[in-house]
């Protein structure tokens, strides 16, 4: 198991390094299915993550805000792509559904 570390984020606001945040790596994962086939495994990475400490001491941004500028920033599209595809994975939903999504 992968523990999370202290690390120190760039400010999404004024690009100085302030803020203080756990840093979780991505993980691999494994998950057997059974298929016509015969067994599946299939190894899928839950993506990583990052846990906000606190604001910017530069510019004096809140904890609140810094989270949500880095989630906007980066987290989103990224986090349902890997949703859907871990979805998908398991067999949940098929990849015509996913188009109507
Ligand atoms: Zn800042």
């Amino acid at each position: 198991m992968s523990k999370p570390e202290n690390v120190t984020l760039r400010c999404p606001f004024c690009d100085k390094e302030t803020i203080n945040a756990y840093y979780t790596p991505p993980m691999i994962q494994s998950s057997t299915s059974r298929a016509a086939t015969g067994r599946k495994t299939i190894l899928y990475q839950r993506g990583e993550r990052y846990e906000i400490l606190s604001g910017c001491s530069n510019c004096g941004k809140s904890q609140n805000e810094v989270k949500k500028a880095l989630k906007e920033g980066k987290e989103d599209t990224e986090k349902e792509k890997r949703i859907l595809e871990r979805l998908k994975q398991q067999g949940i939903i098929k990849d015509e559904i996913i188009t109507k999504l």
